[in-house]
């Protein structure tokens, strides 16, 4: 019998999605991969010089738990430039990827039972960090908004024991961008109810509105002493598997984070860290602004393609790289009530990926029964045949 902090547990839903996708591929389905929670691009070079420019000098001990002092210093100067207000590097903690970054902030956040409001549909491992922590998620259904997040329902569904809202803009998976008066309200709220906001921001570089990416401590600086920023070079630089993120938040929360990380992993990957600087010092910024084209463009594709979709509306996808679709008209109207044979949005997800070779991730693993992910993140030459696939699967889907 395992601890019940783990006896709890499910793995990962996006984990799980790509190890199917891997599965049908393995089986000899021609698979057009849409789980992927990263882009497809190679390294930039800014990284790729850091990293061997620091393995040439030798570079192999610890470094300070939160990261070399460089790297905090980098990363201030490019918060300060991105909110418009001064950060220390007392302020900035490195960690391994936005997770650690998150995980930390639950553990040294949430006393056993805090709650913890999540918009859903969420990205998976929010809930999961905050059960971990001994706290308690407490969903609100954004759907019936077009995924947007109604400042009433956040605050109904405060209690006496809630701790702090996540805010996730750009959302994953559901591409929402919150506009900045929704930032003010829930910045209002947090300090009105004596909350912290968790603000993860992975996607800020990938905009493809007029909305704009509004870091909440701008829209309303009164709430930067209760609020942790979430960040990394995973999503922006399409570099998920070097493991840098980072968190900022006021020094005695970053002190706190130290101490933690002290006794778990100690200082994120040397070798990624010096990389990272070399960026911050080096980039001109051309990179980024490739991808974000890159992004803008395989989504004005995608949404040519999915225009086609006759049952289900066309996604909004205002932020990110994924579509996630509302596919509540092709699936059984009462999940909950399921019998054997309904048809429910984890087997159309099934079906699809062994009769139409596409692979995406169920809504199920965002807290939404009617959902679909896809990434449009892959290569542009496999995204218009892969989603030419999936409409004329969904459309005849019955
Ligand atoms: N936050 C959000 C909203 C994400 O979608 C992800 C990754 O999918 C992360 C955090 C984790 O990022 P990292 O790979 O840097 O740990």
């Amino acid at each position: 019998m395992l601890a019940q902090r783990t006896a709890m547990l499910k793995g990962s839903g996006t984990a799980a999605a790509r190890a199917a996708a891997k599965e049908a591929s393995d089986a000899g389905i021609q698979v057009v991969d849409l789980t992927a929670g990263e882009i497809w691009t190679g390294l930039a070079p800014t990284i790729r010089d850091g990293a061997i420019a620091a393995i040439d000098k030798g570079i192999n001990r610890y470094t300070d738990t939160i990261g070399v002092m460089e790297l905090r210093e980098a990363l201030a100067r490019k918060l300060t430039a991105e909110t418009g207000q001064n950060w220390g590097a007392s302020e900035i903690a490195v960690t391994t990827g936005a997770k650690q970054a998150l995980f930390n902030a639950a553990m040294v956040l949430l006393n056993p039972g805090d709650e913890v409001i999540i918009p859903a549909p969420y990205w998976t491992t929010f809930p999961a960090q905050v059960q971990i922590a001994g706290g308690v998620p407490v969903h609100v259904d954004t759907r019936a908004n077009g995924f947007v997040p109604r400042i009433e329902d956040i605050s109904a569904a405060v209690t006496a024991r809630t701790r702090a809202i996540v805010v996730n803009t750009p959302n994953n998976p559901t591409g929402t961008v919150y506009d900045a008066a929704l930032l003010r309200a829930l910045g209002e709220l947090a300090i009105e109810r004596d909350l912290w906001i968790i603000f993860d921001e992975c996607y800020r570089d990938f905009i493809h509105t007029d909305v704009g990416h509004h870091p909440i401590v701008s829209v309303i600086p009164e709430v930067r002493s209760r609020t942790v920023i979430v960040n990394a070079f995973s999503k922006a630089l399409a570099l998920t598997g070097w493991r840098i993120g980072y968190l900022a938040g006021p020094d005695y929360l970053v002190s706190a984070v130290k101490a933690l990380q002290s006794h778990t992993t100690s200082n994120p990957n040397v070798i990624a860290q010096h990389a990272a600087l070399h960026h911050l010092q080096n980039t001109d910024g051309s990179f980024e602004a490739g991808l974000q084209k890159q992004l803008s463009s395989a989504r004005e594709i995608g949404i040519r393609v999915l225009s086609g979709l006759s049952r289900i509306p066309v996604p909004t996808a205002m932020g990110g790289f994924y579509f996630y679709l509302d596919v509540k008209n092709l699936v059984a109207p009462e999940p909950w009530n399921l019998v054997i044979g309904d048809r429910d949005v984890d087997l159309l997800v099934r079906e699809l990926i062994a009769k139409a070779g596409v692979a995406t991730v169920s809504g199920t693993a965002f807290g939404d029964p009617y959902g679909m992910r896809l990434s449009y993140g892959i290569p542009p030459d496999r995204l218009p045949e892969g989603l030419d696939r999936l409409v004329e699967f969904l459309n005849a889907w019955s």
